[in-house]
C-alpha cells in the first residue's frame, strides 16, 4: 500500500520455493465462467493509474472466478477473509490504513458466490490465486486439506520473507497448515482450456488467467496487473509495486496484456473495475 522502500526483488529464493510442474487436469465439456464480487474496497486513483489523482476515491469491487467443467471446477482467487474483517481485534490489527479498508456483503462471500453460482466446494479440483494481498487471498482458509492451491513461487517467497500488514499481505491469511500450495514460476495449464502466466510488477510473483470459452472466446482475467480497463487500453501500470525494481515489470505486464486485447478474439477483463465488473454476468448466469 505504501511507498516501497526494501531492496529491489528477487532476493534470492530458497530451496522450499522451488516451482514445480503442473500436470494439467482432465476435467471433462466445455469450461463455463462465473464471475464472483467478494467485496469492495476503497481506493484512490494513483492506486490504481499510474499517475491518476490522489483525492478521488473508488470504491471497487473485489473479484475472483469460478471455471466450472462437467465434473469438477476451479476457483480463481479467493476475496478476503472474513475473520479478521469481522473481529474487531483482529480487524484493528490488520486494516490499520489511513484510507483502506474491506467492504464486505453479509454471509461468507466466497462460499455464497459458489452457491450462487450452483457449484459444491467437495468439486472443487484446484485453485489458483493470483498473488498474496489480503483482498486476493483472504479465502484460502476455506481450503484447507483440500485440492492444490496454485501459487508463483516468488510471491510466497516474499509472502513468507519480507511482506508485511502495511503491504497488505496479511501473513495468517496463507500461512496456513493444510493449505496444498503447488509452486510455479511460468505458464501453465491448469485445465482444458484455462491457463495461467506471470504478469509481475504489482507484486513479484503476479499471476493472471485465461479461459478459452466457445462462445465468448478468449478472456483473461488480469486480477492487479490491470485494475481498471483504462490500465489495459493506455496502456498504464498500477500506481504501486511491492518493489521499486518491480515498475519495469509492471509496465512490461500491462503492455503485453494490452497486445492481448488488441487480438482478435480475445478480451482482457480488469480485476477491480468498478464500472467494468457492474457489467459482468452474475451468478447463476455464467459465460460459455
Ligand atoms: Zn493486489
Amino acid at each position: 500500500m505504501n511507498t516501497p522502500t526494501r531492496p529491489p526483488f528477487p532476493a534470492p529464493p530458497g530451496s522450499a520455493f522451488e516451482p514445480v510442474p503442473f500436470p494439467p487436469i482432465a476435467l471433462r465439456g466445455a469450461p463455463r465462467l462465473y464471475c464472483f464480487t467478494y467485496g469492495y474496497e476503497p481506493i484512490p486513483e494513483s492506486l490504481s493509474l499510474l499517475g491518476g489523482r490522489r483525492d478521488l476515491f473508488m470504491l471497487e469491487p473485489v473479484t475472483g472466478a469460478a471455471v466450472a467443467y462437467d465434473d469438477g471446477w476451479v476457483l480463481l482467487d479467493t476475496g478476503f477473509n472474513t475473520d479478521i474483517v469481522r473481529d474487531p481485534v483482529k480487524r484493528a490489527a490488520h486494516y490499520n490504513f489511513d484510507s483502506y479498508t474491506a467492504v464486505v456483503p453479509p454471509g461468507e462471500p466466497l462460499l455464497d458466490q459458489v452457491a450462487a453460482a450452483g457449484l459444491d466446494m467437495s468439486d472443487l479440483a484446484v485453485c489458483a490465486v493470483s498473488h498474496l494481498h489480503c483482498d486476493h487471498a483472504g479465502g484460502l482458509r476455506h481450503l484447507v486439506g483440500g485440492p492444490p492451491v496454485v501459487l508463483h513461487s516468488a510471491e510466497l517467497a516474499f509472502g513468507l520473507n519480507g511482506a508485511e500488514i502495511a503491504d497488505a499481505y496479511f501473513r495468517e491469511d496463507y500461512d496456513i497448515p493444510g493449505i496444498a500450495y503447488h509452486l510455479i514460476d511460468g505458464p501453465v495449464e491448469l485445465a482444458p482450456g484455462l491457463s495461467v502466466f506471470p504478469t509481475p510488477g504489482h507484486t513479484p510473483g503476479h499471476l493472471s488467467f485465461r479461459i478459452n470459452l466457445p462462445e465468448t472466446g478468449s478472456v483473461v482475467l488480469a486480477c492487479d496487473s490491470a485494475d481498471l480497463l483504462r490500465n489495459v487500453t493506455g496502456p498504464v501500470p498500477c500506481g504501486t509495486t511491492t518493489h521499486i525494481g518491480l515498475a519495469a515489470a509492471a509496465k512490461a505486464s500491462v503492455e503485453r496484456l494490452n497486445l492481448l486485447h488488441n487480438q482478435v478474439g480475445t478480451q482482457v477483463w480488469p480485476g477491480h473495475d468498478p464500472e467494468f465488473w457492474a457489467t459482468r454476468l452474475r451468478p447463476p448466469l455464467c459465460y460459455r
